[in-house]
């Protein structure tokens, strides 16, 4: 059947900052939904760079991604497929998307979890055209029939389609149009070697230093036409643990609080009260991070403890803590992954006022509530 043209890649010198053409969820082929994720919706895309040079640090990343870029530009060839590996809104969807935008090429936007069999990868094979990128999102979350689909396409650029079964089964061998595949994934982990090593380059994005989550900040507040000092922009990026979408978020709702109570800048004393509302600490902790390490240290004594046991106390999923509140909190130090389970350290105890045999003491005990 034919199938529409996906995403034109506009070049360069077409983008406006907010533009959001040349990126779309995907190529629904029979008007399915291939449900690619867009998890901060309209605003994380309205706020995302949209070219090399509007991406702040990752300067090495970035660096060697212009040289891949330049390189593929004079030759003409396809990009080498690409996997970013790094944590949760950490800019690996942003790269994703800037380059097809740098190179003027079609983007096709898909993830893991809504590819449950290799006919649903199909469409997006067939839909490739010359250079053009193909995202996944995820990709770690690839069943791995649909893995093992992938591996011919990405080596050969071909695909092995069986039709019929047992005696009658044959296999037809499809030539596909070279294509770049952008893999993203937060747990490179748990990607099989076979896989990894089809990835011609790899990327690690890590997490961002103040002064860059601060630049991220400041250019994002000017999209969103917001009046920012200087200093709330240093107090969004302390508390933004070093993710750029995080200090989007802190930057949103201090812009909701300072517009809801009528104020036409966001001073310095303003974002502190809005982030005080939002229980945000002068770390970065929310008060899932805080119920954590309350629970470790008044239920388990301050451990060790099992992480499953841990999120069945705190009546919240094992997932969620394991990718959502310890990483940051082994990041920082107040909490250690020892071969017995989880245990509590003394720089948490000090932070929170927390002692190990009970409750915390009266000043936190609001903290708590
Ligand atoms: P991921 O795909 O790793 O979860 P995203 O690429 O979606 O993260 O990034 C989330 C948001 O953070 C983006 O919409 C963008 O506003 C911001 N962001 C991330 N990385 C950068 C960067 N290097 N420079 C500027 N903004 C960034």
């Amino acid at each position: 059947m034919p199938r529409d043209p996906v995403l034109r890649g506009p070049g360069p010198g077409e983008l406006s900052p907010d533009s959001e053409e040349g990126v779309s969820s995907g190529a629904s082929a029979e008007g399915e939904d291939v449900g690619f994720d867009v998890d901060d919706g309209q605003l994380d895309e309205s706020l995302r760079p949209q070219t090399l040079d509007d991406v702040v640090g990752q300067s090495k990343v970035v660096e060697r991604l212009r040289i891949v870029l330049e390189a593929a530009r004079r030759r003409g060839d396809p990009l080498s497929h690409l996997l970013l590996d790094g944590p949760p809104g950490i800019g690996k969807t942003t790269l994703a998307t800037v380059l097809p935008r740098e190179l003027g090429v079609d983007v096709q936007i898909t993830s893991g979890p809504s590819l449950s069999a290799p006919k649903d990868l199909l469409p997006y094979l067939t839909n490739a055209s010359r250079g053009s990128v193909l995202f996944i999102d995820e990709i770690h979350r690839l069943p791995p029939t649909v893995e093992e689909f992938l591996y011919p396409a990405m080596e050969d650029f071909r695909i092995d389609i069986t039709l019929g079964e047992g005696l009658n089964a044959r296999t037809i061998n499809m030539t596909l149009e070279p294509f770049t595949l952008i893999g993203a994934t937060t747990r490179s982990g748990m990607l099989t070697a076979p896989l990894r090593d089809r990835f011609v380059n790899r990327e690690h994005l890590d997490f961002y230093g103040i002064e860059d989550v601060t630049e991220i900040v400041r250019r994002n507040a000017k999209r969103l036409k917001a009046r920012l000092e200087t200093g709330a922009a240093v107090a969004i990026a302390r508390r933004s643990r070093g993710v750029p979408r995080k200090a989007n978020n802190l930057l949103r709702w201090i812009r909701d609080f300072a517009d809801a109570g009528g104020h036409t800048a966001i001073t310095d004393e303003l974002a502190d009260a809005a982030l005080k509302m939002l229980e945000v600490d002068e770390l970065g902790l929310d008060s899932l991070d805080r119920k954590y390490l309350q629970t470790l240290a008044c239920v388990f004594g301050g451990g060790p403890a099992g992480m499953q046991a841990i999120a069945h106390s705190m009546n919240t999923a094992g997932e969620t803590i394991e990718d959502e509140v310890e990483p940051f909190l082994l990041r920082v130090g107040f909490v250690q992954r020892t071969p017995r389970g989880r245990m509590i350290t003394a720089a948490a105890l000090t932070h929170l006022n927390l002692t190990l045999d009970g409750e915390p003491d009266e000043s936190q005990r609001q903290l708590f509530k």
